[in-house]
């Protein structure tokens, strides 16, 4: 379904409610002002169709419509130029006539803001023309006391309908709103942090280190070895389950303040906030050693090792890229010096050398 046609539905369902609610509620009041002037048989028919018919019809009529969108915007404008119609027949009447111009008004520009609020006076303003023609009319200058009541229910529920249903419609941006922002910051494969959002959630993790000097930071960029050519061998299907379950274990294995996203195509990372250096060393290694051992039902030939490089924070890193330049770096010497391996950044040693020295 075309995306004017959704959004053309969508407002015709919006706006069932409030024009049959406001046209019933205006029956009474328009009602009560045409009942002293004695208006024709066709002018009460009129109205009873206005007020009781109308809204069904112009709902059945945008939703048959092949673009509802527009016929909606007909419908608002047939509603504005009636508006018009029963002001002039009501011979101008001050408190219904104020009221139905006022209602038809806040109805417009909440709609369509100002420019509908333009158009919908033009459309009323042709439609106090036709009713002008048609009832030649006085000005009444006096509201009864029994039209004063007939306009109330109309000034008192109508701005409460409309007020609920754009606030159903704020609140229902606001929620899709948040939910763009979520997708737009997840990796689609793994529900990982994308490469920006990761960034993002170092840079802030960087200032953190920077001013709060805690305990010490580390960041590790994950690789998996010979990727390409698993995608080669077993296919892309493949690939993307090992892509997956990679994602998961890290999900499964790190703690829950740890920050973990998809850096882009095979490669990982991960923020370990307030770990030593040996302690991300530990836990990547152990890491490391489960997923090697990680058995695949679709491909059981399939055995997968991961490379991966560690960083910890240090005072000499006057920006994060500078942090991520040293695990980058760590990664560059796991891969080099035969991958399968965990290298600490500094001095190229493995975590088993690491550990020794500590
Ligand atoms: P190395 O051991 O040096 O890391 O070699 P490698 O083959 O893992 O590295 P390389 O960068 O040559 O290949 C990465 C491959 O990852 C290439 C690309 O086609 C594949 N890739 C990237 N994104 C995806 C993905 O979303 N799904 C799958 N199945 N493959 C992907
Ligand atoms: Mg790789």
């Amino acid at each position: 379904m075309a995306k004017m046609e959704v959004k053309g539905l969508s407002l015709a369902r919006r706006l069932y409610t409030s024009r049959a609610l406001g046209l019933i509620l205006g029956l009474l009041c328009v009602g009560a002002a045409m009942y002293p002037l004695r208006p024709a048989p066709w002018v009460w028919g009129l109205m009873l169709f206005n007020g009781l018919l109308w809204p069904h019809l112009a709902y059945q009529w945008a939703r048959r419509s092949p673009t509802p969108y527009h016929a909606e915007h007909r419908n608002l404008m047939v509603d504005a130029f009636m508006g018009g119609f029963w002001v002039a027949a009501m011979h101008f009447n001050p408190l219904p006539s104020a009221t139905t111009v006022s209602m038809m008004a806040m109805n417009n520009v909440a709609i369509g803001g100002l420019r509908f609020l333009l158009v919908g006076t033009v459309a009323q303003v042709l439609g106090l023309g036709v009713g002008w023609l048609i009832f030649r009319p006085l000005f009444i200058p006096d509201t009864s006391q029994l039209q004063l009541y007939a306009c109330l229910p109309l000034m008192c529920f109508y701005p409460l309908a409309l007020g609920l249903i754009c606030f159903r419609q704020a609140h229902t941006l606001g929620q899709q709103k948040r939910e763009l922002l979520a997708l737009s910051r997840t990796d689609s494969l793994t529900g990982l942090l994308n490469h920006g959002a990761w960034k993002d959630r170092l840079e802030v993790e960087f200032q953190r280190c920077l001013h709060q000097q805690p305990q010490g930071g580390a960041i590790a960029l994950i690789d998996i070895d010979h990727f390409k050519s698993i995608n080669d061998t077993y296919g892309h299907v493949a690939g993307d389950i090992v892509l997956r379950q990679l994602s998961k274990m890290l999900k499964q294995n790190l703690r829950a303040t740890d920050v973990t996203g998809r850096y882009g195509g095979d490669e990982f990372c991960v923020i370990l906030p307030d770990m030593p250096l040996s302690s991300a060393a530990a836990a990547m290694e152990a890491l490391r050693e489960r997923f090697s051992t990680l058995g695949y039902e679709q491909s059981p030939a399939l055995k997968v090792s991961l490379s991966i490089g560690l960083a910890a924070f240090n005072p000499g890193h006057t920006e994060a890229t500078l942090w991520l330049n040293d695990a980058d770096q760590a990664l560059y010497e796991a891969k080099s010096s035969g991958r399968n391996r965990v290298i600490c950044c500094g001095d190229g040693r493995s975590r088993h050398e690491l550990l020794d020295s500590v």
